[in-house]
Order: structure tokens, then sequence, then C-alpha cells
């Protein structure tokens, strides 16, 4: 084992990215980045190369890559660039833990392959559980690569599991903030434009899961990934609405006995606590005053209104070749959505259709979620008329 652990950040331009980085500035003597990857953003990425200098950057964008070749003639690190060249690098054995925060199906080919390499995985990118869960966890336990969540509330989960090892699961509890439209009804979400589903109230986060959790598909995606992560039943997976955003999860054991983990909303705790793992690393983040959060409150989702969560539950119970269809519809509708081509409900309307559309798959293969996955991208974009 090296002094330090070496990281390889996947979608290091992003929100996920830029504040692993921030952990990374925090920590110099625990961690030194090994690899960068980013999609479009060059200029950011050369900025985090120069400064972290890791041995290699992948820039997704090949239009991007001579600039950014020429920009870090100077130094040793490495520059490749395209869909190839991250698998490439996920393949590679100079690094200790990938952080997976590429956003979307996107994700999935090179978290796969860091997964065969049998390295420790900290998931931010949860659609790689929802599309292909199943394959990506036979393949964690056969290469014995560890992973471990990143995702706020999945974090909450795993913390609350330490020293439970041999205590069953009754249920867990996922919290929801309810977004930027909690209590709306369709009168009102029918009209709801980009910038204000933008605008979340607790959290700061890249556009797609920012919309996301607006139309509440995030706690959907998030049940999907729960069922993977901790090898749920669909019916041991309920989500509550807790506003406030401080109580990250819950998990009920079998003397009904329930364990919360609890802390202000910062993305930098859960990715300092899956990069440190098993170790809390200390830190100056501002801590939890209950003076300033007098009420703790918890309600039922509006699984009418909100109707992505309905369709989520449905594809969680269902299973197969369900959930990844799901996905790519919301994918597809959700970037509509971003450009102004659709309004906010038939980001919902898009994805049930094409889910009733889609041939459905009990246990498919890996290839055969990929096919999915393309095949309800291309319904969903013709419905649209993209
Ligand atoms: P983001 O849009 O801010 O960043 C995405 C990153 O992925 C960028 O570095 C971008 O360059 C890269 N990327 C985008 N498309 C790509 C492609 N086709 N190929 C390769 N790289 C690509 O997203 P984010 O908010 O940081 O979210 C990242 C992941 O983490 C998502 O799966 C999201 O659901 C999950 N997550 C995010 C948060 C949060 O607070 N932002 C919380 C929990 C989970
Ligand atoms: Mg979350």
């Amino acid at each position: 084992m090296h002094a330090k652990k070496r990281l390889a950040v996947f979608g290091s331009t992003g929100s996920i990215g830029t504040q692993a980085l921030d952990v990374v500035r925090s920590h110099p003597g625990i961690f030194e980045v090994a690899i960068l990857t980013a999609q479009t953003n060059d200029e950011l990425l050369l900025q985090q190369a120069l400064e972290f200098k890791p041995a290699l950057v992948v820039i997704g964008d090949e239009s991007k890559y001579a600039k950014l070749k020429s920009a870090l003639a100077s130094t040793t690190i490495t520059v490749a660039s395209g869909e190839a060249a991250l698998e490439d690098a996920a393949a590679l054995d100079s690094y200790d833990v990938m952080l997976a925060a590429i956003v979307g199906f996107a994700g999935l080919k090179p978290t796969l392959k860091a997964v065969e390499n049998g390295k420790m995985i900290a998931l931010a990118n949860k659609e790689t559980l929802v599309v292909a869960g199943d394959v990506v966890m036979q393949k964690a336990f056969e290469n014995k690569s560890p992973i471990l969540p990143v995702d706020s509330e999945h974090s909450a989960i795993f913390q609350c599991l330490v020293g439970e090892a041999r205590n069953p699961i009754e249920k867990i509890i996922l919290t929801a903030s309810g977004g930027p439209f909690l209590g709306k009804k369709p009168n009102f979400l029918v009209n709801v434009k980009r910038d204000h589903a933008l605008q979340h109230p607790n959290w700061t986060m890249g556009a797609k899961i920012t919309i996301d959790s607006a139309t509440l598909m995030n706690k959907g995606l998030e049940m999907i990934e729960a069922k993977w992560l901790f090898n749920l039943q669909p019916s041991q997976v309920e989500v509550v609405i807790h506003p406030q955003s401080i109580v990250h999860s819950l998990v009920q054991f079998a003397d009904g006995s329930i364990k919360a983990q609890m802390g202000l909303p910062d993305m930098k705790l859960p990715i300092q606590y899956a990069l440190g793992f098993p170790n809390r690393l200390k830190n100056d983040f501002p801590r939890f005053n209950f003076r300033n959060y007098p009420n703790l409150t918890f309600e039922e989702p509006d699984y009418k209104t909100f109707r992505n969560l309905a369709l989520a539950t449905e594809a969680l119970e269902q299973g197969g070749n369900m959930p990844c269809i799901l996905n790519a519809a919301n994918e597809i509708a959700v970037w509509a959505f971003l450009k102004n081509r659709i309004g906010f409900l038939d980001i919902t309307a898009v994805v049930e259709k094409t889910m009733q559309k889609i041939n459905f798959i009990a246990k498919p293969t890996l290839e055969e979620y990929f096919d999915s996955d393309g095949e309800a991208r291309n319904f969903a974009a013709s419905m649209m008329k993209l």
C-alpha cells in the first residue's frame, strides 16, 4: 500500500468532483491525485491538473484534446481523450480509489472497468447501479472491489450499519427534501420553467440531479441504488419527506430500533467519509446546532403529484431492465427540459410511455442493458421529436 491514497477522480470538474478536490486539498498528507477526467470543461481540468499534478488527465470531448495537450506540454502529465481512454484509465494500476462522479449512464463503463480492476469505488454515480445493479454488484463481489456510497442518503445508511454486520436490516428509510416544489400541485408544475427548477433549497448540485430532485426522480433512483448497495427487497425501501435535510437517512433493525445519521447538508461530508473510510478525518466544516433547527419534520411523499417516484417504485418492484429503461428515458427527458424543449410534467409522461413501450427482460445480460438503454433513448427522443 502506498503512503497516500491515490485517487482517480472521474468527473473532476463537476459538483461532486470539485468538492472531492476540496477534501483532497485539506488533507494533503492523506490523499494524492493520480487521474483526473472531465467531459468538456478543459479550462477547469487544466487548472486542476496544474494544482494536483496527476500522472494522467482524460478529456472526453476530443475537440478539446489538442488545446489541453499543448497547455500541459511542459509538464510530465499524460493527456488522453475520448470514451475509450476513460475505460483505459480505469483499467490502470496507478490508483487505489476511483471516485465515480461522472453523471448519468456515461459513468457505467469506466466504473465497471475499475470494478473489474479490483479497485475501491467511491460511488457518486447512482445511475451505474440503477442501470445494471446486479451485474455491477456481482462483478464487485468477484473482484473484491468494495463499493462505498457517496450519495448522502446511502452514506448515512452505510454509517448506521457500521458494527451491525450480523444484524439484518428490517427496512431503510431514505429522506428526501422534497425539492423546490414541495407541496405544489400539477396546476402549478405544468408551468414550471428550467431556471426555477434549477433552484434547490438545500443542495447545490449539477443540473441533471437538480432537476431529478425537483421531480423526485432522484429519490426513485436512490431507492434502486439502495436495493443493490444493501442487498434489500423492494418492500424494505421507504421514502419520507424531510424538508430540512438534516437526517440523511435511517435504518430500522429487527428489534424495531432505528439509527439515523445527521448533519448539515454538505456533500463534502459523505465524500470525505467514503474517501477516508474507515477513518473519520478532522475538518472545520460548519457544525449542526439544534438552536437553528427547532423543528425537524417528516411527511409522506405526494406520489400522485410527483409521479416519477411512483414510476421508479414500479421499476424497482419489476426489476430486470425496467430501471435501465426508466433511467434512459429520464436522462433524455431531463436533457430536453433543460433545453426548454418540453415542460416539467412532460418528463414523467416520457418516462411512463417509454416504460410501457420497451420490451421487458427479466434477467438481462450486460449487453442487453446497453441495448435497452439505447432503445429507450431512441424511443424517448422520437416521442419528443428531438
Ligand atoms: P455535474 O454535472 O456537476 O458533473 C458531472 C461530471 O461528469 C463533470 O466532470 C463532467 O465533465 C463529467 N461528464 C459529464 N458527461 C460526461 C460524459 N458523457 N462522459 C464523461 N464524463 C462526463 O454532476 P454532479 O452533480 O457532480 O453529479 C455527478 C454524479 O453524482 C451524478 O450521478 C449524481 O447523481 C451524483 N450525485 C451528485 C450529488 C451532488 O450533490 N451533486 C449528490 C449525490 C449524488
Ligand atoms: Mg442523494
